[in-house]
C-alpha cells in the first residue's frame, strides 16, 4: 500500500509538471503570458484525474488479490479432490498409484486388503451403514498402517496400503496388525447397535526395477489366497 501511494505520489507529481508545462508551452506559442487561475487550473486537473484513477486502480488490484487468492485455495482443493476419496478421505485409486510412483525407488511392500462379506453388511443394514462401515474401516488400517504408510481406497470395498522401505517381515507384520484392528473395530449400524467386520489382506514385496503391476499381481493373488483359505487373514510370503 505505503508503494503504491508512493509511486501514485511520483506519477502526480510528474502528470503536473506536465500539465503545467504544457500549459505554459501553448500559451507562450499562442503569445500570451497564463495568469495564476490559466496555473492552478492546469495544476488541479492532473492531481484529481490522477488521484481518482489511482484510488480506482487500487481497488481493482486488491480485487484481482482476493480473486488470485480464492483461484489459488480452489486449486489446491480442486487437486486434494483429484487424489482423494469422498468417503473415506484416504487416497483415491488414482492418487494412491501417483504417490506410490513418488516413493518406491526405495523398494517396499504393497498390501492389498479386502473387506470380508460385505455385500451382507449393506444387504442387512443398508447402504448407508455400508459407507459408514468403509469409514470405520479406513481409520482403523490408516492407524495400523502407521504414518510412513500410504492407504488408498482401489476398489469399492479394496483398500491398497504401500510401506516403503520395509522389509517381507515388518510387511507381514504390519499386514497382521492391520487385519486385527480391523477384527477388534466396532461398526456403527443403525438403531445403536455394532458389528464387526474382518478383512483379508495379501501382500507383496516390492521390486522397483519391476512394473508396479507385478507387484500389485503378486499381492493380489496373496488376497485371492487369503479369501480361498476362510478370509480374516493376512498372506504376504517371506522368504525362508
Ligand atoms: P468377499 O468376502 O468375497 O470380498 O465378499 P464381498 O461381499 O465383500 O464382495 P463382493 O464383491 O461380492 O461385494 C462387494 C460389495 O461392496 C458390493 C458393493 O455393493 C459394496 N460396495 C462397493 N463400494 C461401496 C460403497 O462405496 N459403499 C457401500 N455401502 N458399499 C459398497
Ligand atoms: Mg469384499
Ligand atoms: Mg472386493
Amino acid at each position: 500500500m505505503l508503494r503504491f501511494v508512493a509511486r501514485l505520489g511520483v506519477v502526480t507529481l510528474i502528470a503536473i509538471a506536465m500539465s503545467v508545462a504544457l500549459t505554459v508551452g501553448l500559451a507562450t506559442l499562442f503569445g500570451f503570458t497564463p495568469d495564476h487561475v490559466t496555473l492552478i487550473i492546469a495544476a488541479t486537473c492532473p492531481l484529481v484525474i490522477s488521484l481518482t484513477l489511482g484510488g480506482y486502480l487500487q481497488r481493482q488490484s486488491d480485487r484481482l488479490r482476493l480473486l488470485n487468492d480464492d483461484l489459488r485455495e480452489a486449486h489446491a482443493r480442486l487437486s486434494y479432490l483429484a487424489r482423494h476419496d469422498g468417503l473415506t478421505g484416504v487416497l483415491n485409486h488414482a492418487g494412491f498409484y501417483a504417490a506410490v510412483d513418488d516413493v518406491r525407488r526405495q523398494g517396499g511392500a504393497l498390501l492389498l486388503a479386502d473387506a470380508d462379506h460385505f455385500k451382507q453388511l449393506n444387504d442387512h443394514h443398508g447402504h448407508a451403514a455400508g459407507d459408514r462401515a468403509l469409514q470405520a474401516l479406513a481409520r482403523s488400517m490408516a492407524a495400523a498402517a502407521g504414518p510412513d504408510a500410504l492407504l488408498g481406497r482401489v476398489g469399492g470395498e479394496e483398500f491398497a496400503i504401500y510401506l516403503p522401505a520395509n522389509s517381507a517381515e515388518e510387511a507381514a507384520a504390519i499386514a497382521e496388525r492391520v487385519r486385527l484392528a480391523v477384527a477388534e473395530t466396532a461398526v456403527a449400524l443403525p438403531a445403536g447397535a455394532q458389528t464387526r467386520l474382518t478383512v483379508s489382506v495379501g501382500g507383496a514385496t516390492d521390486d522397483p526395477a519391476l512394473p508396479f503391476a507385478e507387484t500389485f499381481r503378486r499381492a493380489d493373488a496373496c488376497l485371492y489366497e487369503a479369501k480361498r483359505a476362510g478370509r480374516n487373514r493376512a498372506i504376504l510370503p517371506v522368504a525362508a
